[in-house]
C-alpha cells in the first residue's frame, strides 16, 4: 500500500512549494563520480517530500525519480544489526563517535581499535559483516525485505551502479581488509563487501525516503501499512547517531542549524527523522564538498525553519503545524 497525495493545496503544500522555488536555483556542488555510474546520472532532478504519522504524504518536485539509496542504508543496517546482536555486541564492535573526517576515510579509533561509527564506511562495512555473520548468504535479500516494508513497497537494487561499485571500490575494499587485519571482520571479506555495495545501490525515490523516515520516526511501525518494521530499542540508538553522524563532517553543523536525526548518501538523497512526528526525503543529485546534496542541505534548513522542527526548538511545532495546516 502506498500513502497518497492528500490531494488538496493546503499551506504545508506552499510552504513545500516556496522552499522548492526558493532552493531550485542552486546549481552548484558536483556529481559523486568516485562511483563512475554515479557521475552519469541527470544533475537537475529535484524533490521533497513529507509523510506524518498519519500517513499523509506531501510532495513536491520530482520525488518519483529513482536514486541509489548509497549511505542511507547505514543508518538501516545498523538498526538491523542493533534487533539482530543487542548493542553490546554491536557496540563492542562498532564506536558511535562522530568522527569528524570524511566517510571514506581508513583510520579506526586509536584507543578501541573500532571504526568510529557505524555511518562512515569502516563502521557500516564492519556492520555489513556482523548482517552477513548472522543471516548468512541471503543477507542482502532479507535486507531489501526489511527496506522495502519501511517504504511500504517493493525496492529493486540498481544493478548498474551496484557493478559499477563493485568494480571501483578499491577503498573500500582496502577499509574491508584493514577491518580485517584488527579482528573486526572475519574471513572471507568479499562477500561482506558484496552485501555493502549491494546495499548501497539499493534505488528508493523522495517519496520512498519520507515514509522510511516516517516508519522510524513512528517508532519503527510503518504508519501507512500498520506492519512493525524496526525494534523499537534499535530506532533509538539508531536517531542517536544519525543526530550525531549523520551528515559526513558536517553533522555538528547540521546538528545544530536543522536540528533533526538525519542520513545522507552520496546519490543525492537525505532522510530526516523527526521523532514521533514525521519523515522528510529529499533528492537532488549534486553534492557539496562535504558529500551532502547541496539543495538537499538548503531546503531542509528551510523546512526546519518554517515549520519549527529541529529538536531543541522550545516549541518543536513539526506535525501539530502540519496537522493543523491539513485542517485547512
Ligand atoms: N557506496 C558508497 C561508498 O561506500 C556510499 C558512500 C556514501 O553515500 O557516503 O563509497
Amino acid at each position: 500500500m502506498h500513502a497518497q497525495p492528500t490531494g488538496q493545496t493546503s499551506a504545508i503544500e506552499q510552504i513545500l512549494a516556496d522552499v522548492h522555488r526558493r532552493t531550485l536555483g542552486r546549481r552548484d556542488g558536483e556529481l559523486a563520480d568516485y562511483i563512475p555510474e554515479l557521475g552519469k546520472v541527470a544533475p537537475d532532478p529535484y524533490g521533497i517530500a513529507i509523510a506524518t504519522l498519519g500517513g499523509k504524504l506531501h510532495c513536491i518536485g520530482d520525488v518519483d525519480v529513482p536514486f541509489t539509496i548509497q549511505s542511507i542504508s547505514k543508518a538501516l543496517t545498523f538498526c538491523m544489526a542493533l534487533e539482530l546482536l543487542g548493542r553490546e555486541d554491536v557496540f563492542a564492535r562498532v564506536g558511535v563517535e562522530p568522527s569528524g573526517d570524511a566517510f571514506n576515510a581508513i583510520e579506526f579509533d586509536p584507543v578501541s581499535r573500532r571504526p568510529y561509527n557505524p555511518m562512515v564506511n569502516a563502521g557500516a562495512i564492519t556492520v555489513a559483516g556482523m548482517l552477513r555473520d548472522a543471516l548468512g548468504g541471503n543477507a542482502f535479500e532479507i535486507l531489501l525485505e526489511r527496506f522495502s516494508l519501511a517504504a511500504g513497497r517493493a525496492l529493486e537494487l540498481d544493478e548498474a551502479v551496484y557493478r559499477s561499485e563493485a568494480a571501483s571500490g578499491h577503498r573500500n575494499r582496502a577499509i574491508g581488509h584493514l577491518l580485517l587485519s584488527v579482528g573486526a571482520l572475519r574471513e572471507p571479506v568479499d562477500p561482506v563487501l558484496d552485501l555493502y555495495f549491494r546495499q548501497c545501490a539499493i534505488q528508493v525515490t523522495a517519496r520512498d525516503l519520507a515514509l522510511i523516515g516516517a516508519t522510524i520516526a513512528n517508532m519503527g511501525e510503518n504508519p501507512v501499512s500498520g506492519t512493525q518494521v524496526f525494534d523499537v530499542d534499535a530506532v533509538r540508538d539508531t536517531l542517536a547517531v544519525m543526530f550525531t553522524c549523520g551528515m559526513y563532517d558536517y553533522s555538528g553543523n547540521w546538528a545544530y542549524d536543522v536540528g533533526v536525526p538525519a542520513k545522507s548518501g552520496v546519490g543525492g538523497g537525505i532522510i530526516g527523522v523527526v521523532n514521533r512526528q514525521l519523515g522528510i526525503g529529499t533528492f537532488s543529485p549534486r553534492l557539496d564538498a562535504k558529500g551532502n546534496s547541496v539543495r538537499g542541505v538548503c531546503g531542509f534548513r528551510m523546512l526546519s525553519d518554517e515549520l519549527g522542527l529541529h529538536a531543541f526548538d522550545p516549541t518543536n511545532r513539526g506535525s501539530a503545524l502540519v496537522d493543523s495546516f491539513l485542517a485547512r
